[in-house]
């Protein structure tokens, strides 16, 4: 099957250069050896130009590492890469990592490539990268979106108000970016280069005790990186979870939910995949197939959206849509019922239970449900000392505790606490009519069950 050519951006529109010993992948946001649109590009390429694939990493470590990640996050990173650089090695596609900034390692090797291809993502740091790279590398460049099922540009080409006005445009695109991608074989192996990777991957945990990083927050053991466990799991959901996802999404303790967006985030399996086996699934009914596509499409590619069209999305007067902040800053001087630091809050000692359980889950296996999330930042709005704090806090808990912080959907869905892309509801203390979520949500599912689960879940760490 082809790549969509909507897929596909020419960054540098010059011939591919004549002398290049190689076609030179930036392995950075898709950190997999298959179903990886940007990869299958590279190949076909350098089969055109009999030349081999090299796919290359930059690692950032020390002062200049990548913003909020932790030694949980390198772990799960390295975990992937590891899985990565053992199946491009058994594709013919040669593997360099070295300690430096992606744009760093793509200029330099690009110095003797023919051609240099790009995958994409949608962050602020991301898109620097890109606009480094085509200042400084002279041959040809050409992105390849991997990481979305439609181009966020294809989708629409402005920032959407809510997943209402995007909705009717993805459902009338998606269809044939749900497809498959047949792997190429590479005509010529990479093994004779003579490349020498600084980092050894294949050893991730030698590699992360090598880092200078904050090793408060460590690695998990209830996810293990890499794209053989994410198909793994997502076969295991399919198997257990899947059946009953519609109805059952909304209870943290009905075991529906696919776990993947770890994977998602650090590119480690295509939505396209999941989205393939979901609609493929001999299990499970229409309403568990609309409810999980609308997940893993909509709201997802909503952040996506969000992300690339709006400038400040991690600041609060950016971030938060204007009816909100107004809303928020007439009850800025509510009495809170609760007030915590965020200290407290980190340690999981407020007066609630449940939501102490939630935080205690997060900060100890790196995951929450989404019901939960939902409800984990309205608190934090509730006990914090201003909205702009409670944004701040929430954000920072947010990505240094989750595995799949630091995201589009990380940035999106702390601002959806605060007002954005939702409506105003009734008007009440502290929020306002940016809605509410009280306790009594947590009558709609078998909360002291949760609870029992984190125990479970928590003593398995140790
Ligand atoms: C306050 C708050 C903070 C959040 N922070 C993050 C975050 O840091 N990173 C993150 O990936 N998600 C975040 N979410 C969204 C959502 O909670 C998670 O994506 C989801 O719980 C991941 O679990 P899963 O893969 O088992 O989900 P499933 O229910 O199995 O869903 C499948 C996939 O659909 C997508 N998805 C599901 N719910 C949402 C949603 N509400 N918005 C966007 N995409 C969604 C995810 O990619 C997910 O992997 C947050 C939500 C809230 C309310």
């Amino acid at each position: 099957m082809a790549i969509q050519g909507e897929r596909i951006r020419v960054l540098n529109d010059v011939e591919p250069r004549a002398d290049g010993a190689y076609v030179l992948y930036l392995l950075q946001q898709a950190n997999r050896a298959t179903f990886n649109p940007a990869l299958e590009f590279a190949i076909a390429e350098a089969n055109r130009l009999d030349l081999p694939v090299v796919a290359c990493f930059g690692l950032l470590d020390g002062a200049s590492g990548f913003p909020e990640a932790n030694a949980r996050h390198y772990a799960f990173l390295l975990q992937g890469l590891a899985d990565a650089k053992a199946g491009l090695e058994k594709r013919g596609v040669g593997f360099v990592m070295r300690k430096a900034s992606p744009a760093r390692v793509a200029i330099d090797l690009a110095a003797d490539a023919a051609l240099l291809v790009l995958d994409r993502g949608y962050l602020a740091i991301q898109k620097g990268w890109y606009r480094e790279i085509a200042a400084a590398v002279e041959t040809r460049i050409v992105q390849v979106e991997g990481d979305v099922v439609v181009p966020v540009e294809t989708a629409s080409g402005k920032h959407e108000f809510a997943a209402r006005t995007l909705r009717p445009k993805l459902n009338r695109l998606w269809d044939p970016f749900i497809a498959a991608l047949a792997p190429r074989k590479p005509k010529r192996a990479a093994g004779a280069l003579e490349l020498k990777s600084a980092i050894d991957v294949s050893d991730p945990e030698a590699v992360l005790a090598g880092m200078t990083l904050d090793r408060v927050v460590g690695p998990v053991k209830r996810f293990v990186g890499g794209e053989t466990q994410a198909r793994q799991r997502l076969a295991a959901f399919l198997k257990d979870g899947f059946s009953g996802y519609g109805a059952g999404r909304n209870m943290p303790e009905a075991a529906a939910a696919s776990h993947m967006s770890p994977y998602l985030h650090f590119g480690q399996i295509s939505p396209v995949e999941i989205a393939q086996a979901i609609r493929a699934a001999k299990v499970g009914d229409d309403d568990d197939r609309g409810a999980y596509l609308e997940e893993l499409i909509v709201r997802r590619e909503l952040a996506m959206n969000h992300v690339f069209y709006a400038e400040g999305y991690d600041d609060y007067d950016r971030a938060v849509p204007e009816w909100a902040r107004k809303t928020l800053a007439e009850h800025a001087k509510d009495e809170r019922p609760h007030a915590y630091s965020e200290e407290q809050l980190a340690a999981g000692e407020t007066h609630d239970r449940y939501w102490n359980a939630a935080m205690r889950e997060m900060r100890e296996t790196g995951y929450m449900h989404n019901q939960l999330r939902m409800y984990w930042g309205k608190k934090i709005l509730e006990w914090s000392p201003s909205p702009q704090e409670g944004f701040a806090r929430t954000l920072r808990l947010n990505n240094r505790y989750f595995l799949d912080g630091r995201d589009p959907n990380s940035f999106t869905n702390v601002a959806w606490v605060y007002g954005l892309h939702d409506r105003p509801w009734q008007n009440r203390p502290v929020f306002g009519t940016v809605r509410y979520q009280s306790e009594n949500s947590l009558k709609k599912f078998d909360a002291k069950s949760y609870v029992r689960a984190v125990e479970d879940l928590c003593a398995a760490e140790r």
